[in-house]
């Protein structure tokens, strides 16, 4: 049987899997993001989780990276100080010439929604023609895609609503501008938020969600906030995308069960026509989609 490996590269952490051409996962390794060595720190992290799943019937590598990525020559055009040094990188180029594999490369939320496409939230509805993802993690990534095809755009920042300037003049974001969505709506922007207004440690979203979850007064505002922030950033996209869905993403997905009802009785104020789902694949989604498109090109004849 044909398999691939998937990768995903975030900047928190780097997972790899190999992954069947029916979608099942058969095993994973995940290692935490080196960014301090730059460039090479990440491309070793790759390596070895690469190195960790590698054998003799693996056909292809699907790499989802953080970063504007041009998906034709498999190089990084553009990435923020998350991933330190990694924009001008060619992953394409590295990886075949090591590997001797052919090497697809995307952008991680882009390979996320290709995931969810496939096997996940919106896999067997085919009346969903158009359906924008948004992952929400170290950074907030989007995606747009129109009969499953992913909207890369001009530039290949097509569906970065990360990037959107939420706030103008707002909070400084790691890609240079200001008051960009991510600085509002990510899994670190949440854990920043908080510890500024409860003078307490946080390390990750999920503790947050728990401790709000247990009845943790202080906490509430905060997470009432940061889900009708996120009811508007939906809001946004359905004026300017008007997709039939909108998928939800990232680490922060991890959480649902605690935070869903309220993101749907904050979207009644908006008025949003569109269906929205939780990432079934969870945090999986950017390996499987990132997987997908290595089978694609393999059957394409691509190298
Ligand atoms: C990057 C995006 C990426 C997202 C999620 C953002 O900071 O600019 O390219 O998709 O983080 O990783
Ligand atoms: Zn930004």
């Amino acid at each position: 049987m044909k398999k691939v490996i998937g990768i995903d590269v975030g900047g928190t952490g780097v997972k790899g899997s190999v992954i069947t051409e029916t979608g099942e996962v058969l095993t994973s390794q995940r290692i935490a993001t080196d960014v301090s060595k730059g460039r090479e720190g990440i491309l070793s992290c790759i390596y070895s989780v690469i190195d960790r799943l590698l054998s003799a019937d693996i056909v292809a590598i699907g790499i989802g990276s953080a970063g504007r990525i041009n998906v034709h020559t498999g190089e990084v055009v553009y990435a923020t100080a998350n991933l330190p040094g990694w924009q001008g990188v060619n992953l394409k180029q590295e990886l075949e010439k090591s590997y001797q594999l052919p090497v697809v490369v995307e952008n991680d939320a882009n390979a996320a929604l290709l995931g969810e496409l496939w096997q996940g939230a919106v896999a067997n509805d085919d009346t969903l023609t158009s359906v924008t993802m948004l992952t929400l993690g170290t950074g907030v990534g989007g995606a747009n895609s129109l009969h499953k095809q992913i909207i890369n755009g001009g530039h290949y920042q097509g569906g970065e609503w990360g990037h959107v300037i939420f706030i103008p003049n707002g909070r400084p974001c790691n890609c240079g501008m200001k008051g960009c969505l991510e600085q509002y709506l990510s899994g670190t922007a949440l854990v920043t938020m908080t510890n500024k207004a409860t003078n307490r440690t946080y390390l990750h979203g999920k503790e947050i969600f728990e401790e709000y979850a247990s009845g943790d007064l202080q906490l509430a505002p905060i997470i009432d906030t940061y889900i009708d922030h996120l009811a508007l950033a939906i809001y946004n996209v359905s004026i300017t995308f008007d997709p039939t869905a909108v998928i939800i993403g990232g680490g922060v997905i991890d959480s649902k069960e605690i935070w869903w009802q309220l993101l749907l009785d904050k979207l009644v104020n908006y008025h949003v026509h569109l269906q929205v789902f939780p990432a079934e694949l969870g945090n999986d989604a950017g390996m499987l989609g990132a997987a997908k498109l290595a089978f694609d090109h393999v059957k394409e004849g691509g190298n």
